[in-house]
């Protein structure tokens, strides 16, 4: 994912990179493609860049245990600043670069901010019912009964209570 800098005039440029994952080491969970547009504004003395990245996963729901696919996006912006010196303080979102410098390259960064999207929680759907833990059925699929003949010992006085009233 190389852009090519030398010789690129001040103005606004637009690209798009289409990547398997695996080529630029996204591994597990990543699957399929990597897309990234990116939009670069070259003036005198900087580059800005903005990047938008789409990706595909393969999650285990940490519910149900399902497999389930998943896009994940992530954007990021940086700014390159042209520099005679170079200055080893580069910031999250600020690099320096040499006047000479002729092509940056977005891997790195692409596979960074990707890689921050991936959630903490992974549920195939935010309502997921999981598995029964007596039985294990998957309860998305099917009913068990399980739950149903379990009453807490708590409110059987209560369902005495009831049923005196009726
Ligand atoms: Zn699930
Ligand atoms: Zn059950």
């Amino acid at each position: 994912m190389i852009i090519k800098i030398s010789n690129l005039s001040n103005g606004e440029y637009y690209y798009t990179f289409d990547k398997k994952a695996e080529d630029i080491n996204l591994l597990d969970p990543f699957v399929g493609n990597i897309l990234v547009e990116a939009k670069l504004q070259k003036s005198q003395r900087q580059i800005i860049l903005n990047a938008d990245i789409k990706a595909n996963v393969n999650f285990e729901c940490d519910r149900c245990s399902e497999n389930f696919e998943q896009e994940l996006t992530n954007d990021y912006k940086i700014v390159y600043y042209f520099s005679s010196e170079i200055k080893d303080e580069d910031q999250i979102d600020i690099k320096y670069i040499s006047i000479n410098t002729d092509k940056i390259d977005l891997t790195n960064d692409v596979r960074d901010y990707i890689q921050l999207a991936i959630p903490m929680k992974k549920l195939c759907k935010e309502d997921c019912k999981g598995l029964c833990v007596t039985c294990g059925k998957n309860l998305n699929n099917e009913d068990c009964k399980c739950i149903k003949e379990k009453v807490d010992p708590r409110w059987l006085p209560l369902e005495k209570l009831k049923k005196n009233i009726n």
